[in-house]
């Protein structure tokens, strides 16, 4: 047994399972030339690799339809010829011929023209690596299959991991990289999983299976408990649900403080599942749509009516706003199907609004769909990242650019629709008395204003104690962009993570904050702090 401590906590609950490890295996191809004599053996490890790749992906085919597509290329002649071409000619084994092989084939659709035809070259790789795990005699690890109850245990994962998690089976997540505000943190705590981030050598220390403890308030995990810690942590984990229960009962009351100040909670949430999860809590919209979720689950770009139809039934399950976030993609969040530079700086980089105006049919695609949506619900338009006014106004033109079209069509939309932004940028905070006279509301994104107002990396470890939003620099720039938007008389609320943060609500009371907008499992604490707020 062994007791480990971790410092910084963003997320609640307490969970008992087993350590799932969830390690990226080595898939490089063992070198070698082989002679005349192994050709023979070695085309026939190939042809037992696509069998066996091939019977994986009917089963998965059966449920999913991109890898019905995986299905077709994995068969495709071409593939077996070039692998067999060559295993004969150029007397390579197999694994490099399987590698070499694929990069080729990638490398064709990587200079397509058509878009759609460009994309394959992702599902060319992946199908590359389903291979090279059967040669190589690997199971490739995979969220989306655990089957029973697990405390996964990872160095970093993705938003494009985390998204393939269910919930009901992945009890708590441990990683060793990653900040409080890292996309991993902020999707765990929607999906309500306890997480704890950054906990340095915990890979080394939990075996595959061995049980774990972890309370992720407390931060602290017993790797291999005795019994009496496992009763002890199963006691706590009844406690705490107990506690859940009490802050359930807050949930019938809206949110007024005791002076009478009515404030609205709402949710952060990727999906329309995000909302179902929500709507228990009593929200009052929607204050954060990542719509990048929709963008990073796909195999493509999604087209105008993919995205219609998931806006669509979003704005059908929330009877109040819903605000929904225009592609906030760069940073740490990368997409299968599209390859982005390598940057130095990707959080100072190519991201969020600057790529929409840069590929303005993509960021028409999905004003058009979000515009579409919102003849059927209340919803209102935010742009990320935004920096300066001319990017505002730009971003203003285009949606109306779409609404015209749309007119032309005579397709409904909301002709009243808010176009709103979020404060995110030491620009927005500086400017923020210009940026009210043009936006309708105001949204503090305090994860990336946090980074970009103290110079501090959110998903960065090794500064994590420096990472604060408590910070007076921080909480000066949230009363300054408050009072711009009171002073213009619209609406200002918080999507970043402080707005769930019930320690902070006082605060944020104080400086006049009018809606908080957070992961569902916060708000019955947010609402208690507001209840009980004096003023
Ligand atoms: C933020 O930066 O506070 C925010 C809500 O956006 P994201 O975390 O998606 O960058
Ligand atoms: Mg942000």
């Amino acid at each position: 047994m062994e007791k480990i401590s971790v410092e910084k906590t963003a997320s609640r609950g307490i969970a008992v399972a087993k350590v799932y490890k969830y390690l990226e295996p080595d898939l490089s191809p063992s070198a070698g030339i082989i002679a005349d004599s192994e050709t023979e053996t070695e085309i026939q490890k190939f042809a037992q690799a696509k069998a066996d790749v091939t019977k994986e992906l009917e089963a998965l085919a059966a449920e999913n339809e991109i890898f019905a597509a995986h299905l077709e290329i994995a068969g495709d002649f071409a593939l077996q010829d070039g692998v067999e071409a060559k295993i004969k000619d150029d007397h390579k084994n197999v694994q490099l011929a399987m590698q070499n092989t694929v990069e080729e084939f990638a490398a064709l659709f990587e200079v397509m023209e058509d878009e759609y035809m460009r994309e394959r070259a992702a599902d060319v790789r992946d199908i590359g690596k389903r291979f090279m795990a059967k040669l190589k005699g690997i199971t490739l690890p995979d969220l989306g299959g655990i089957q029973e109850e697990t405390i996964v245990v990872a160095r970093d994962l993705f938003p494009s991991d985390t998204v393939k998690i269910n919930p009901q089976l992945v009890k708590g997540i441990l990683t060793e990289e990653g900040g409080v505000t890292s996309h991993v943190s902020i999707l765990a705590k929607s999906m309500n999983i306890p997480i704890l981030v950054g906990v340095t050598g915990i890979l080394a220390k939990l075996e595959d299976g061995m049980p774990v403890c972890m309370d992720a308030g407390k931060g602290v995990i017993v790797a291999d408990p005795d019994d009496a810690t496992l009763a002890e942590y199963e006691a706590a984990k009844e406690a705490y649900e107990k506690e859940c229960e009490r802050l359930k009962s807050l949930r019938g009351k809206p949110a007024v403080t005791k002076g009478g100040k009515r404030v609205y909670l709402c949710a952060n949430v990727g999906n329309a599942e995000g909302i179902r999860n929500a709507l228990p809590m009593n929200i009052d919209g929607v204050g954060l749509f990542r719509s990048e979720f929709l963008y990073m689950e796909n195999t493509h770009f999604p087209t105008e009516e993919e995205q219609f139809e998931v806006y669509k039934e979003a704005a059908q399950l929330i009877p109040q706003e819903l605000t929904i976030r225009t592609l906030d993609i760069g940073g740490d969040k990368s997409l299968s199907y599209f390859e982005f530079e390598q940057e130095e700086n990707p959080f100072l980089g190519w991201r969020a609004i600057r790529i929409s105006l840069d590929m303005k049919d993509m960021f028409k695609t999905q004003l058009r769909a979000i515009l579409r949506a919102s003849a059927f619900g209340h919803i209102r338009i935010m742009f990320p990242m935004i920096i300066s006014l001319e990017e505002l106004r730009q971003a203003k033109e285009i949606t109306k650019e779409c609404m015209a079209e749309l007119a032309a069509e005579q397709v409904e939309y909301d002709k009243n629709i808010e176009m709103g932004m979020m404060m995110e940028t030491p620009a927005s905070v500086l400017l923020a008395e210009e940026f009210a006279k043009e936006a309708d509301f105001f949204s503090i994104g305090t994860n990336d204003l946090t980074q970009y107002l103290l110079a501090v990396d959110r998903g960065n470890k090794k500064i994590a104690d420096r990472y604060d939003y408590f910070h007076p620099a921080v909480l000066k720039g949230i009363e300054q962009i408050i009072r711009a938007g009171h002073k213009e008389g619209i609406k200002v609320g918080m999507c970043g993570e402080m707005a769930g943060d019930a320690k902070a609500v006082p605060k944020l009371l104080e400086l006049g904050l009018d809606e908080f907008s957070m992961s569902a499992g916060s708000v019955d604490y947010v609402r208690e702090q507001v209840l009980e707020f004096p003023g």
